[in-house]
């Protein structure tokens, strides 16, 4: 049997949301990315784990144990809003897969200036010349202003220091991307596998929420 998707390798594997067999390098290659992987495929679980484990090993190996206990309790504090950020991202990838980690490390720099200008009490929105990061930057400002501003969300509330801390957190993962991987769009793959169902944006505040 003939695989699925490339009609050329062996079937070998079956995929649940393809309903047939795809061959392994088709299913390394795309789950997560171009296959709407189910959370059940155990193809996909042991995918992610993987791929996990080889990104945290390299970093660990570049940046020692320090910033992964920073990150974690950055991460405790406030899950959803990690959550949501990693969410805008697959959705700007999703109406763009041009976009790569550079657009997304520049989008991210522009979050950064803007919160600096609003600590000193001005609201201005930094802008370049990149539309893409224009986008980033605009979709991810809304969530910290979200998260900062919006009452109902009190239980959660941030401040404008943390806000800044977990967006530098993310433009320093780009960056370690930007450095040690070839793939242009290579970050926006390792987060895709993380969110495999489709995102869509929609809530009358604002929120970017999994609708799927
Ligand atoms: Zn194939």
């Amino acid at each position: 049997m003939k695989c699925l998707i490339c009609e050329r390798r062996k079937g070998k594997r079956h995929c649940p949301a393809k309903n047939g067999y795809i061959c392994p390098t088709c299913c390394g290659d795309k789950r997560g990315v171009e296959i709407n992987c189910p959370l059940d495929c155990t193809y996909y679980v042991e995918g992610q784990r993987y791929q996990q484990e080889k990104v945290s090993r390299q970093r660990l190996r570049k940046e020692g144990a320090g910033s992964f206990i920073r990150r974690a309790e950055m991460y405790n504090k406030n899950p959803e809003i990690f959550n949501d950020i990693e969410i805008a991202f697959v959705n700007v990838f999703r109406t763009n897969n041009r976009i790569r980690n550079a657009d997304l490390a520049e989008g991210l720099g522009l979050v950064l200036k803007t919160l600096d200008t609003e600590k000193r009490g001005l609201v201005y929105n930094h802008r370049s010349e990149n539309s893409i990061a224009n986008e980033i930057s605009a979709r991810v400002l809304r969530i910290i202003r979200d998260y900062k501003d919006n009452i109902e969300l009190r239980k959660s509330k941030i401040s404008l220091d943390y806000g800044r801390e977990v967006v530098q957190e993310f433009l320093h993962e780009v960056e370690f991307f930007v450095e040690n991987e070839v793939n242009s769009r290579s970050y926006f793959i390792h987060i895709l596998r993380y969110h495999p169902q489709r995102a869509e944006t929609s809530h009358p505040a604002g929120n970017i929420i999994l609708t799927s």
